[in-house]
């Protein structure tokens, strides 16, 4: 399954963290992520590398943009997809994952895509399939896709990340896409900062190579680009803020704190947004300063890319 979008092989079995990428695989995958991108910027037919590949999605948590953007990469490479209901599947009833996990594998699928509530999930079940397993969100632990396509949109508006200032603002405790986005701009060489209450923050903060600040005015001082965080109360054991208004007031993002950044900075957020609560619907719709439409479309590039390079690299599976 050759083709002239892959210049060079990938070594990578599965996806399930940004550690499991080194430098030279990230620079393949966002090097074939922005041909994708151009591709379909130019609305171009996409060669149809996945004719005869099946892959399947199990999401057992909720998703939209990123089940659906795997759900039309792989169309789009010409996959068979399967997107597994599990409200009517037979975990409903009861099954492990490890029980889903062998039945899947029955099927002899050639790609899983997984989102599971408990952290390490697509781990498990990567030891128990014999083809790639890409982690589409685990706990509150990883999310590499989210990191990869959040790479793909700087790089592809700014050209390139070395040298970029980065606050990473909000509920940093629950969030995997700031787990992983830590680790992947830190890769790519950015100076990353993470801004938030201190209850919002994980103990161990300052051990992942980040400035850590509770306060938006010094937090954003200076940055290139702003990406805000979902305040994630399904994760919420208890009260973590006041109030969401209270929030909203000190760390919620609008034009005074935006002010505080570089005149030019960009803002993201991987969605769902709560507008009101961590953005106001001024910044988060202003063509001039948000990506986060841009992040949508450019997921669906990167995860081709994904897809793509994965298969690739493994024509006969995974042992
Ligand atoms: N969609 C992202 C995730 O799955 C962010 C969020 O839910 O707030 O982690």
């Amino acid at each position: 399954m050759s083709n002239p979008l892959a210049s060079k092989a990938l070594n990578l079995q599965h996806l399930l963290a940004i550690s499991d990428l080194n430098r030279p695989n990230i620079e393949f995958l966002l090097d074939l992520g922005e041909k994708y991108l151009d591709l379909s910027v130019q609305k171009g037919p996409a060669i149809k590398i996945l004719a005869g590949k099946t892959l399947i999605n199990l999401f057992f948590e909720n998703s939209t943009r990123t089940e659906k953007s795997f759900e039309l990469a792989g169309r789009r490479l010409g996959a068979d997809v399967i997107s597994m209901a599990i409200a009517r599947s037979s975990v409903a009833k009861g099954e492990t994952l490890l029980d889903t996990a062998a039945t899947l594998n029955a099927m002899n699928p050639d790609l899983l895509v997984i989102r599971h509530g408990a952290s390490g999930a697509p781990a498990l079940l990567a030891q128990k399939v014999s083809c790639p397993v890409i982690n589409a969100g685990d706990g509150t632990h990883e999310h590499p896709t989210q990191a990869l396509l959040d790479a793909l949109t700087l790089r592809n508006r700014l050209g390139q990340l070395d040298g970029l200032r980065v606050a990473i603002c909000g509920d940093i405790l629950h969030s995997r896409v700031a787990r992983s986005n830590v680790q992947l701009l830190n890769i790519l060489g950015c100076e990353v900062r993470l801004v938030g209450p201190t209850t919002l923050l994980p103990a161990d903060a300052d051990r992942w190579g980040v400035e850590v600040f509770h306060d938006m005015q010094s937090g954003l001082k200076g940055c290139d680009v702003i990406m805000m965080l979902r305040l994630q109360l399904e994760r919420m054991a208890g009260s973590f803020v006041p109030s969401k208004r209270e929030y909203f007031h000190f760390y919620g993002l609008d034009r005074t704190k935006l002010d505080y950044a570089k005149p030019d900075a960009l803002v993201m957020h991987p969605g769902p947004m709560n507008r009101g609560v961590e953005i106001s619907s001024d910044i988060a719709d202003d063509p001039d300063v948000s990506l986060i439409t841009r992040q949508v479309e450019t997921g669906v590039a990167m995860r081709m890319a994904i897809l793509h390079g994965l298969a690739d690299a493994n024509p006969g599976g995974v042992s």
